[in-house]
């Protein structure tokens, strides 16, 4: 995935920006602690799909 296709991606929860982690291959935001999980390069960009972050899951 690159860069661009990043940008224009937002949270659908609170329109803000998103981190990617290319490690796990999910999109999270800080702001509401969620990790968006990427299916086969593509964001899926859904609430019911996104993982709540762990207390202890540093956010970078
Ligand atoms: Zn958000």
């Amino acid at each position: 995935m690159d860069a661009k296709f990043l940008d224009i991606l937002v949270c659908p929860l609170c329109k803000g920006p998103l981190v990617l982690d290319k490690t796990r291959q999910e999109l999270i935001c800080k702001g509401d602690r969620l990790a968006f999980p990427i299916k086969d390069g593509i964001p899926m960009m859904l609430e019911t799909e996104a993982r709540e972050l762990a207390a202890e899951e540093e956010v970078k």
